[in-house]
């Protein structure tokens, strides 16, 4: 028997307390990872909030892990003891399907969450599928490189699957844990881009991590003067906003890509859509494969997450403020 410790919500929306658990065994094919760094993404609070009715308490949450291997199960092959790893918002998938054949699991029928059930990375330890450990290239810095393994990989997959390029105009709607990454990977792709915010204070910020331009969209008039704009507009927000008004800032053939979750259904006439051939779509995290990439493009493009960085028992404090959207620009955990 192994015991973890690490924070849990004993229910929805209520703080999280010191917690200690029996790990599942370790299956041939699992790593055992002891952790040093765990991002707080928002994801983690809509679980803890259980706002998508599918989260399970006492909850440890927790995705952005990056810690070293501390015991590889019989059939791992690539993993040494020691080596520094990170972990994402998967842990494993059925490794048979068309999908996990491809190598994009992160689209198998069977994938797993690895906060649904968890236990997650809001703890010392944790064991999972040794597919889905992605070694961590060294010039990456484990604080600043947590936060990749979900908001990096999350905005970086769409940005790729839609080729974006020098050619590309390309929005990123929110400038927090998702959208200060997507600036940055949108401008090491070439693209020409624009950062919506609803804090004018990250002006300084987003225009030094890429964005030419900044539009701080709760002035009236801020998406009418950018009517036909955009081939790609990423949204990373949680909020309902006004997606017509954003979709009106499309230019022909433009996509409206949600990878942040708004909290009510999207409502949206056809005919705007039909009118200028206008696509929307959505995007879920990205496949081990795809990480690796990433990592290497953040590696060599000089992508870093800006972070503030709270001692594990200072949980509390962290999720207050990435509630209140107050951090700049990641909340990463250190243990
Ligand atoms: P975050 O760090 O809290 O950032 C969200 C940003 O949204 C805020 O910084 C803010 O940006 C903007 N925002 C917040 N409230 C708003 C409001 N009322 N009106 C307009 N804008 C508002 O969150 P995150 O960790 O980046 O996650 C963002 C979303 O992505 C969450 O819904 C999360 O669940 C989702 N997500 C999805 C996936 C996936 O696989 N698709 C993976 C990870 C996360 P400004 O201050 O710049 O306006
Ligand atoms: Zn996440």
């Amino acid at each position: 028997m192994s015991t973890f410790h690490g924070y849990a919500a004993p229910a929805a929306g209520k703080p999280l307390e010191p917690y200690s658990f029996e790990a599942r065994p370790l299956g041939p094919g699992d790593v055992e990872i002891a952790i040093s760094h765990c991002g707080i993404c928002h994801s983690d609070l809509h679980l803890l909030n259980d706002d998508w009715k599918m989260s399970q308490f006492p909850l440890v949450a927790g995705h952005e892990i990056i810690g070293t291997v501390a015991q590889v199960g019989s059939a791992v092959r690539g993993l040494t003891p020691g080596q520094r790893v990170g972990v994402g918002g998967q842990c494993g998938s059925c490794g048979t399907c068309e999908w996990c054949e491809r190598g994009e699991e992160n689209l198998c029928a069977l994938q797993q969450p690895t906060c649904i059930p968890g236990p997650g990375g809001f703890a010392d330890r944790i064991r999972v599928n040794a597919r889905f450990a992605l070694p961590i290239p060294e010039a990456l810095p484990s604080r600043d490189a947590a936060p990749l393994l979900c908001a990096g990989i999350t905005v970086y997959s769409p940005l790729r699957e839609a080729g974006i390029g020098a050619h590309s105009r390309v929005g990123i709607i929110g400038v927090g844990g998702l959208g200060h990454l997507a600036v940055q990977f949108a401008r090491a792709m070439g693209a020409e881009v624009t950062a919506f915010s609803t804090s004018p204070d990250k002006e300084t910020e987003a225009r030094a991590l890429g964005a030419q331009r900044f539009i701080a969209a709760r002035e009236p008039s801020a998406l009418g003067a950018v009517r036909g704009s955009f081939d790609f507009l990423l949204s990373t927000v949680t909020a309902d906003l006004p997606w017509l008004d954003y979709v009106a800032t499309l230019r022909p053939r433009g996509t409206l890509c949600f990878v942040g979750i708004p909290p009510s259904p999207l409502m949206l006439p056809a005919l705007p859509l039909i009118f200028g051939n206008k696509k929307v779509s959505g995007s879920n995290t990205g496949s081990p494969s795809d990480i690796r990439e990433m990592l290497e493009v953040a590696a060599r493009s000089g992508i870093r997450a800006r972070t503030e960085t709270f001692p594990l028992k200072d949980i509390n404090t962290a999720i207050g403020r990435v509630a209140r959207n107050e951090v700049r620009y990641r909340a990463v955990l250190e243990l």
